[in-house]
């Protein structure tokens, strides 16, 4: 693709990191199945290990497959560049290993991914790391947690499964007048409905493992720099912790992200629907989406992002017992974890996904026991809405 015309997202989705291969000018990129790259001669090698040279010389330290989909996906988020990972937490250790000393202190969202969390309060504390892990919708909250020393600014926006969401802009310039670098993991958004590094967030990741591969046949991770300096600081932590990608792996994620625009606006759709349906419904309680204009952030979701998106999460008037009856009588949703994909998951975080977080820490950050989670795929409408409504005659 033209490097010179800024093309519009529609455009950019499909053609972003493609130059056709010199040798067969295949139309899909080859998959450089390979471990290690030969040198024309000592020289040559020499001077690719100096950096004198561009070329490829060990597929941990980088592959043309990888490098497509890096491409495509710094593109997508208006980055200076971009890193693949073997697993969305390879990008979040990455980051984490990057960005913290001994004896730093980090922010993060209360409603974080859990391993996110985990890591920071099992395992990086074993370095001297302490961490806050606080409701950053509130700026005031972010505000008195800084200390001297505070390196990280973490979010995840809207966060999992609450759906809460966080001004990027706004935690950008706290981070930024406290010299912070604020880090945005932006898998439930995906690029297509928001960019953090243009809202002024200096590092944004995903697990591409939902949305950007789409086909839940694949765990990989993606983080992409705003500037060169930060980038070259990952990717020397990256290559040396050895959490890279595998060509093939690169391969069928770039093959799933060709599609991304249109399964995320059709799932959008869907949730959409789903999540007014769900509203009027007389066995549900309450329904988080940032879609309905009576969700707390709806004007923020508008300012900030380009759409809702396709997470839905509801809570039904029979409580806990209500809602295992609901998720053990669907028929089309599949009762998984993950999301993203192209079919619709159900979950219920509080015996699944955050069953490792205790129930108090649960609860404060919004993971109340009757949370359903509602991952929106590209199904017909009314055939998800009739198992929804099968299943909800039965609680
Ligand atoms: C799934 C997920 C991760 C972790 O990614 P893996 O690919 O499972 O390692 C991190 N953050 C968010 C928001 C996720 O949904």
């Amino acid at each position: 693709m033209s490097e010179k015309k800024d093309f519009q997202l529609d455009t950019r989705v499909i053609h972003a990191g493609y130059h056709p291969d010199p040798i067969a000018r295949s139309v899909s990129p080859p998959i450089y199945q390979t471990s290690t790259f030969a040198f024309e001669s000592a020289e040559h090698g020499a001077a690719l290990f100096t950096g004198q040279e561009q070329g490829f010389i060990y597929t941990r330290l980088g592959n043309p497959t990888i490098k497509a989909l890096e491409e495509a996906v710094a593109s997508l988020e208006k980055g200076y560049a971009a890193l693949a990972t073997s697993s969305g937490m390879a990008a979040v250790s990455t980051v984490y290993m990057t960005f913290l000393e001994k004896d730093a202190h980090m922010i993060g969202t209360a409603a974080l991914y859990g391993a996110s969390r985990t890591i920071v309060e099992t395992e990086l504390v074993r370095f001297g790391i302490s961490s806050d892990f606080i409701d950053t919708s509130n700026l005031e909250e972010i505000k008195k947690r800084i200390k001297k020393n505070t390196k990280l600014l973490y979010i995840e926006s809207p966060a999992n499964p609450t759906m809460v969401m966080a001004d990027i802009a706004a935690c950008a310039e706290l981070a930024h007048k406290h010299g912070l670098l604020l880090v945005v993991d932006n898998t439930f958004a995906s690029p297509i409905l928001q960019n953090p590094l243009e809202l002024g967030a200096d590092v944004v990741l995903h697990s591409v493992t939902k949305f950007i591969n789409g086909h839940t046949d694949v765990v990989g991770g993606i983080i992409i720099s705003k500037t060169q300096d930060l980038h070259l600081r990952l990717k020397k932590v990256l290559h040396l912790l050895g959490g890279t990608m595998d060509p093939h792996q690169a391969w069928l994620v770039l093959r799933g992200l060709r599609t991304l625009k249109l399964r995320v606006e059709k799932a959008q759709e869907n949730a959409q629907k789903l999540a007014q349906w769900l509203s009027t419904h007389p066995k549900v309680a309450w329904v988080n989406y940032p879609g309905l204009p009576s969700h707390p952030q709806y004007e923020l979701m508008k300012k900030q992002m380009r759409g809702p998106g396709s997470m839905i999460s509801f809570g039904l008037k029979g409580g806990y017992e209500a809602g295992i009856k609901l998720i053990n009588s669907v028929k089309l949703c599949t009762l998984a974890v993950s999301l993203g994909g192209i079919e619709t998951l159900i979950q219920h975080p509080a015996s699944m996904t955050h069953s490792s977080v205790p129930k108090k820490t649960r609860e404060e950050s919004g993971i109340t026991d009757d949370l359903i989670r509602l991952s929106v795929g590209c199904e017909a409408y009314e055939d998800l809405r009739d198992d929804l409504q099968q299943g909800l005659e039965k609680c």
